[in-house]
């Protein structure tokens, strides 16, 4: 179902997108910002509604695997740093008190937790205003467990203490927000408490109005043997994207001729193919340094993206194999990424394409790949 609903919603977002730039009038520039405005909002309630259901439905389920909690704050670093920096928020974040950071956990539910707190603290805090996002570890129950606290903190609107009770209830938000004109579905909080519940954790809030608001996760993780102390903090890379060529593999027309015009748009060069198949010929025909990144749809007819990825990365020439590949699906929940993974992609984002968070993602993994971290 999920599928469904979101392929139409990808030709809204896309053709919105190339229409504003093809647009020169005024007045159809204004109604192109409302559908784009409109239909994001939109966008985000579907998602929000279908993972609802899903938790609901006892459909998603906690995995255990070994993951590096400074690399979850910095992938939430990345993911708001647009929009932080557009709203002048001065963010930071604090690690000062972790002593392992190597981890058996849920990472990517665990990111989803704290990017969506994190976004919140955005959203309901003033340009100017101050974030924390903080990790405090508190004592190992046993020699191999350990109790975190991830806290989340602004110096935003706050939350009446008569809404802190209902706060993590569906739908519910409350009147200064909806007043003030801030959207949003108020389903963002019901999702992470289930989430929390099921990894067997605590979510509190404490606020003041008008002074700001301090959400603390706690968890317990077991943890790696082998683990140290690391550097506080460190910087992540916002390099040049540069003049870098692009393969994208998409059967729907539609989605090529977007995809093809955001990505020209910025500045980068674009080879397409029409399915799995092709898109491997291509790669095993071209230069072995041709392309710098292949975006790899996954539902396609002859040749699936997975299948695909799996080809490329059998390679003999290890400059082929080695091509950073990042999955573009409609299927955005947990196990469609880890399939893309499992077929040796790099990354798995979500249609319709966010350019931004397109960009970030490409400009993170072409770093990777050139200082050989990848
Ligand atoms: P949404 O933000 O989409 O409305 P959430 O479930 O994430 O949904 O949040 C529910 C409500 O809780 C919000 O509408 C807002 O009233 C309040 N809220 C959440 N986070 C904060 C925050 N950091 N500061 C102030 N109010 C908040």
């Amino acid at each position: 179902m999920s599928h469904d609903i979101r392929t139409p919603m990808n030709a809204i977002v896309g053709f919105t997108a190339l229409a504003k730039n093809a647009a020169s009038n005024e007045t159809v520039l204004n109604y192109l910002d409302r559908i784009e405005t409109a239909s994001s909002q939109l966008l985000k309630l579907l998602n929000d509604v279908l993972e609802i259901s899903r938790l609901e439905a006892g459909k998603i389920q906690i995995e255990e695997k070994p993951c590096d909690l400074l690399d979850i704050l910095k992938n939430v670093q990345m993911a708001v740093h647009p929009w932080a920096t557009e709203k002048k928020i001065d963010f930071s974040l604090d690690v000062s008190q972790v002593h392992h950071y190597e981890i058996y956990g849920d990472g990517q539910k665990l990111e989803q937790i704290l990017l969506r707190l994190t976004k919140n603290a955005i959203k309901y805090t003033a340009a100017g205003g101050k974030i924390t996002v903080a990790i405090v570890e508190l004592y190992e129950q046993l020699q191999s467990y350990a109790t975190y606290q991830f806290i989340v903190e602004d110096n935003g609107i706050g939350i009446s203490e008569e809404f802190q009770k209902h706060i993590f209830e569906p739908f519910e938000r409350e009147q200064n927000t909806t007043l003030s004109g801030v959207q949003g579905t108020g389903l963002g909080l019901t999702i992470i408490r289930n989430m929390i519940n099921l990894m067997e954790g605590d979510i509190e809030v404490q606020s003041v109005p008008g002074k700001g608001s301090k959400f603390t996760v706690t968890l317990a993780f077991r943890l790696h043997n082998e683990t140290e102390k690391r550097g506080e903090k460190e910087d992540v890379f916002y390099g040049p994207v540069g003049n870098k060529k692009i393969l994208l593999v998409e059967d729907n027309e539609i989605n090529v001729e977007i995809a093809t015009e955001l990505l020209k748009n910025v500045g980068f060069r674009v080879d397409t193919a029409l399915n799995g198949k092709i898109a491997v010929e291509k790669v095993a025909k071209e230069k072995p340094e041709e392309y710098d990144l292949i975006l790899m749809d996954i539902q396609m007819p002859v040749m699936d993206g997975y299948q695909a990825a799996r080809l490329i990365r059998g390679m003999e020439d290890p400059k082929r194999a080695g091509i950073p590949i990042v999955a573009v699906s409609a299927n955005t929940f947990d196990e469609d990424k880890k399939l893309s993974m499992e077929s040796g992609m790099n990354a798995h984002i979500g249609k319709p394409i966010d350019i931004s968070e397109l960009l970030l993602l490409i400009r993170e993994l072409i770093y990777k790949k050139e200082s050989g971290t990848l």
